[in-house]
């Protein structure tokens, strides 16, 4: 009789380490999930490249629109050289010069004003890409912080699971065959296979138990529940 009590009380201790097995190893699985990216740093990696792609296009408009200031300041020191400096003669030739100026003048301040205005687009570009640097640099740190703690825990649920298999291990080696089988059976049907009997009551489904298999189990037999088909255990 106290070899049959063994027996249930051995399922109820195999189902505890299997229990815990399952849980170690989804914990494992989550951290896997967790440590295989993370979006919010993706994003902020993503803006930042953008913007510095942006802001090196920017750089570029505002030297080609510098250059070209430089040309049209250039020709109109020419044109203004030449109206005053008495080098041209023909009334006809200075008038044209003088048209000229006017018009030059005209796209001068036209461009300077998009020169301005350009420059206003690189200041803010700037400050966009600081402050996503800023949060680039944050989101690295905590990332490597998370990450290092993640692993850290990896490996010692790692090392809690590998204890656990060789517990396991070692009380399969004691389980009977036949009750092996039929705890199996019952477990993939039902993630509790073994429940306790608290009050006369099945704990996996509270039906009340027949005197006769209440009588049978306290006794130390292997009894199934007639309602949910679980392997009651007496404490
Ligand atoms: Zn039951």
């Amino acid at each position: 009789m106290t070899l049959v009590m063994n027996l249930a009380r051995q399922l109820y201790k195999l189902q505890q380490l299997d229990s815990e097995l399952q849980r170690q190893r989804q914990y494992i699985d989550e951290i896997d999930r967790q440590l295989s990216g993370n979006e919010a740093l993706t994003k902020a990696e993503a803006n930042l490249s953008l913007t510095k792609q942006q802001l090196t296009d920017m750089k570029k408009n505002q030297k080609n629109a510098e250059w070209k200031l430089d040309d049209m300041n250039e020709r109109s020191r020419d044109i203004n050289s030449k109206l005053y400096t008495g080098v041209v003669h023909n009334p006809k030739e200075l008038l044209s010069l003088k048209h000229e100026a006017e018009s030059l003048k005209q796209r001068i301040n036209k461009q300077e004003e998009g020169l301005l205005e350009i420059m206003g687009q690189v200041e803010e570009a700037e400050r966009q890409e600081g402050s996503y640097n800023q949060e680039f640099s944050k989101l690295t740190q905590g990332w490597q912080q998370k990450q290092s703690s993640l692993t850290q825990s990896r490996a010692e649920s790692e090392k809690e699971v590998a204890r656990l298999d060789e517990s396991r291990e070692e009380a399969l080696q004691q389980i009977e065959p036949s009750s092996l089988k039929l705890y199996q059976q019952v477990r993939t049907i039902r993630e509790q296979a073994v429940v306790i009997v608290y009050q006369g009551q099945c704990q996996g489904c509270h039906m009340v138990l027949p005197t006769g298999q209440r009588q049978k189990a306290k006794a130390g037999e292997i009894v199934q529940c007639s309602n949910c088909s679980r392997i009651l255990y007496v404490e």
